[in-house]
């Protein structure tokens, strides 16, 4: 059996399988934000739905720089608005 684990998306602050998400995570050592990084790579990591609405939320207010405690650029938005299933 596939077990389930939950995580705590920063957009609707609901909890969803963490497989079915987008997992943002800034590098320990470089610093650099991967969306969706390989399980290689290790550091403070964040997680939102496949969701428009969740991804919009998350750049309101730096929401998501603040959790990573990193600065987004305007690539790195652009990019992850990309990333909804709808
Ligand atoms: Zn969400």
């Amino acid at each position: 059996m596939k077990k389930e684990t939950l995580r705590k998306c920063i957009g609707c602050f609901e909890l969803n399988d963490r497989n079915e998400m987008i997992k943002i995570t800034r590098e320990n050592k470089t610093g650099e934000i991967f969306i969706n990084p390989n399980s290689k790579i290790f550091g403070r990591s964040v997680y939102l739905c496949y969701n428009i609405s969740c991804i919009e939320n998350s750049l309101k207010k730096n929401k998501l720089g603040k959790f990573l405690k990193s600065k987004l650029t305007k690539e790195l938005e652009a990019k992850l608005r990309t990333f909804h299933k709808e």
